[in-house]
């Protein structure tokens, strides 16, 4: 009987790009906890070295500051390319850097793991499907994307990649993963990060009007982190006939952004009072994934109710605040649709 067989898993060396960020850094402590060797890059764009600092104690941790839009050499088994802003408000900050981030990142993960043959497991998102004209959003579904706008430096360039991995796959005898992440929350997300779930809490938790973005009518469908984890994780394990296609990772659950204000007002019990924003340009106006395949091909479906993970993500914001000293101000994007644009100046 082999080691797995008997539920040992094998000790393997992985690198984590991204490592200090969001997902990166519980992605770590999980690989770390199953006893692999956890190698991890980052340039802290949007990161923070505090995030994984908890794990340079394991003595199965390395943390390198590399932008991984430069080539770069690791001896790895298994390649996790997470490097990449993820807020709108960050991405869109310094969108060439983000497309060079999203394409040359992914050309270089794919070129080590090509040298050491290693398999390699790209995030990509949601956002390959745009503003949706299909709902829910299953994986053939190609998408209703803006290519020449705000967000086209994100979505084109995840999309991009994606299209690397495929041809990668078609010249060399690689393992590859594509996992399309649907909108991840939880702790270690940061203060300023400007994304929806931590903009709320830390507003309401700071008694300060909670943004809506436009009329609020807008859906996601909110992921706890440690669900996303175990999806990735599973992905990456699951052989060429399983994980070979990109696959959706998300919580089917949708909520409007209006629902998601009204629940934080109420978990924090803040004296909070809503604000209404223009929309940000081509913003999704419905997000909800698909995720049979997840569930036939890794057997994965989240866990985590949004009550219990914003449970969570609440304690964890109201000690960050706690213990900052200074309250950070929130990001916002402040590129408007052209709709919303009309109608202000109007
Ligand atoms: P994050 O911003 O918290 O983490 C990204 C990390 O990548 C940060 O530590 C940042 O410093 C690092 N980084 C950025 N550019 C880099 C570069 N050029 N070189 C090296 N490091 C760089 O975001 P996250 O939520 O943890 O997202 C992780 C990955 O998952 C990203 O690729 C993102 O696109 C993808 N994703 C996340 C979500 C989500 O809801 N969290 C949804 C879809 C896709
Ligand atoms: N949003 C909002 N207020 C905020 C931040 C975001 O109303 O302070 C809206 C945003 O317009 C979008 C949704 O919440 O419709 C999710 O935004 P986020 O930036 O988290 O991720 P996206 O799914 O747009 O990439």
């Amino acid at each position: 009987m082999s080691m797995m067989e008997m539920g040992i898993a094998m000790s393997k060396t992985i690198l984590v790009t991204g490592a200090a960020g969001f997902v990166g850094s519980h992605l770590c402590e999980r690989l770390i906890n199953e006893g692999h060797n956890v190698k991890g890059l980052d340039n802290y764009y949007t990161g923070a070295k505090a995030n994984v600092s908890h794990l340079l104690d394991s003595g199965s941790f390395q943390m390198r500051r590399h932008d991984v839009a430069k080539p770069y050499w690791e001896q790895a088994d298994e390649i996790y390319n997470l490097a990449c802003p993820a807020s709108p408000a960050h991405y869109q900050a310094s969108p060439v850097d983000t497309m060079r981030t999203s394409f040359l990142g992914a050309l270089h993960a794919l070129e080590v793991a090509s040298a050491c043959n290693a398999k390699v497991l790209q995030a990509s998102t949601s956002e390959v499907y745009g503003d949706p004209s299909v709902h829910p959003q299953p994986e053939d579904y190609w998408g209703n994307v803006n290519p020449y706008g705000e967000r086209a430096c994100y979505d084109e360039g995840k999309r991009s990649a994606e299209a690397l991995f495929y041809s990668f796959r078609q010249e060399r005898p690689l393992e590859t993963k594509i996992a399309r992440i649907f909108n991840t929350y939880g702790p270690r997300m940061q203060i300023n990060d400007g994304r929806v779930v931590s903009n709320f809490i830390v507003q309401a938790l700071n008694g300060e009007d909670i943004t809506i973005y436009g009329e609020g009518n807008q859906t996601r469908s909110f992921c706890y982190v440690d669900d996303l984890v175990e999806g990735l994780m599973r992905l990456m394990r699951s052989g060429p006939e399983q994980g070979c296609e990109p696959i959706n990772l998300g919580n089917p659950g949708e909520f409007t952004i209006l629902e998601l204000a009204e629940q934080v007002i109420k978990m924090t019990g803040s004296s909070s009072k809503l604000v209404f924003l223009p929309l940000p340009a081509d913003d999704p106006k419905q997000r909800k994934p698909d995720i049979r395949r997840a569930t036939v091909n890794l057997g994965w479906e989240p866990k985590v109710s949004l009550k219990a993970g914003l449970e969570k993500t609440i304690d964890y914001f109201e000690h960050a605040l706690s213990v900052g000293g200074t309250v950070a101000k929130p990001a916002r994007v402040t590129k408007v649709a052209a709709s919303a644009q009309i109608s202000l100046a109007g």
